[in-house]
């Protein structure tokens, strides 16, 4: 039983290198987030050892008394958390929990009605080539060309004319805030289930800081690594009336044995949620976002031909718009790259550029906040992204940039422990 390092050089130095990028530079990927290191722990347990096809106490195993204890927990901690009726815990990720669902729900060859991936929705929301692409019909909804919000009479609209069997109402990349009473409207009119992926913005919704979709929606699903900070994975909570469906649609539907060393992380994640602490987090990520979007809709960026889609942000999450700048989101993600912010290109509404370049960048405060930025902080990270974007940029500026981005990092030590 060798160490790591010990057995695995090669590995072990993967592993180091990501902790000192991790480190020495900004997250601002906004699915992305930094777990606790209790969450790791539990992650990096011997749990990951055990077979336990079933659920607590119906298991298919023997030995299953103390995993069975860490589910029930999760289970019981991610209802009180969102105030579900049901939960199952062991989707391995977000894109698993949405086959689940959809398995659980309805048939193959029904029609879904999702918000289109070019206008920030999800692979698993019905794009071509994906599962829910292949084994449904699928409508998209869009967002409005002049307000870049999605436009619910076109939901409205196409639900009334494809007369789909589910709604899916949730996002990749957008940064407003969706209205789940008129989605459930708009599903009770043609008679179609409701399902909401609050994958975004969950950590959110359990600090209270975003309307929830669990009063609205027949089925919710999410990750447990983006807003809410835990491992990665997925959850499905339900009425109670889904219960039995939603359980058997994950297991034997569509997983073999759950990973309860995940689960075990997933519920010590939950407990984190539901502090005070996590709310304030939550609070300086929205506050960061907002600061990001302001300093972007500067005069000197707007010269430039930069933008912030929709004109602002409700959520983590900032969707800058570089249609009218020179440079496309591939050149912008590389420039931040090089002064040490991580951030992803991302296709915009009607964008006129390929989507291996993209006229976009989605930007994220999660991570930071995380890692203990405040309202000045993120002024400071606000105005490197800026001058970043700016038409005038050379070596120089990049070297003073970096220096900028580095002072940051060293003033939030990232797992200092490890
Ligand atoms: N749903 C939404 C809205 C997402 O944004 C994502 C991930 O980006 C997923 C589901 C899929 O999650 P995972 O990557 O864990 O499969």
């Amino acid at each position: 039983n060798q160490s790591l390092h010990a057995l695995d050089p090669e590995i072990a130095a993967a592993v180091d290198a990501e902790l000192h990028r991790q480190q020495t530079t900004l997250e601002m990927i906004a699915s992305e987030n930094f777990a606790p290191v209790a969450v790791m722990e539990a992650q990096g347990s011997v749990l990951t050892n055990k077979y336990a096809e079933g659920y607590p106490g119906k298991r298919y195993y023997g030995g299953c008394e103390f995993v069975d204890v860490a589910e029930q927990i999760a289970i019981d901690r991610v209802k009180a958390l969102f105030g579900a009726e049901h939960a199952n815990v062991q989707p391995h990720s977000g894109a698993q929990a949405n086959a689940a669902a959809m398995f659980a729900l309805i048939q193959p060859g029904d029609t879904i009605l999702g918000l289109s991936l070019a206008h920030g929705g999800h692979l698993t929301h019905g794009m071509k080539i994906n599962f829910s692409g292949k084994l449904y019909n699928v409508a998209a909804y869009h967002v409005d060309e002049k307000t870049n919000l999605v436009d619910m009479a076109e939901v409205e609209r196409l639900a009334k004319e494809h007369q789909p069997k589910l709604i899916i109402a949730g996002w990749s990349a957008y940064p407003r805030q969706l209205d789940f009473a008129e989605f459930r409207r708009i599903a009770d009119e043609v008679g179609a289930l409701l399902m909401v992926d609050m994958a975004h913005f969950a950590g959110l919704v359990a600090a209270g800081l975003h309307p929830s979709p669990v009063p609205y929606a027949d089925v919710v699903t999410t990750t447990t690594h983006k807003t809410l900070g835990g491992p990665r994975g997925g959850v499905i909570l339900c009425k109670e009336q889904w219960a039995k469906k939603i359980n058997s649609a994950v297991f034997p539907g569509q997983q073999g044995g759950p990973l309860e060393h995940v689960i075990a992380a997933k519920a010590v994640a939950f407990k984190v949620a539901a502090s005070e602490e996590f709310k304030e987090r939550q609070q300086r990520t929205l506050e960061g976002a907002k600061i990001l979007a302001e300093r972007l809709l500067q005069a000197d960026l707007t010269e430039a031909g930069v933008s912030v889609l929709s004109g602002g942000t409700d959520v983590h999450l900032v969707l800058v718009d570089l249609r009218n700048s020179e440079l496309d989101g591939q050149q912008a993600e590389d420039r931040l790259h090089e002064v040490g912010i991580t951030v992803n290109r991302n296709a915009i509404p009607n964008d006129p550029r390929p989507p291996m370049v993209t006229s976009g960048l989605r930007i994220g405060t999660p991570a930071l906040a995380t890692r203990g930025f405040q309202a000045e902080d993120f002024r400071e990270v606000a105005d490197i992204i800026a001058e970043a974007l700016l038409p005038a940029f050379d070596e120089a500026k990049a070297e003073a940039l970096k220096t900028r981005v580095t002072a940051l990092a060293v003033k939030y030590p990232l797992y200092p422990e490890l």
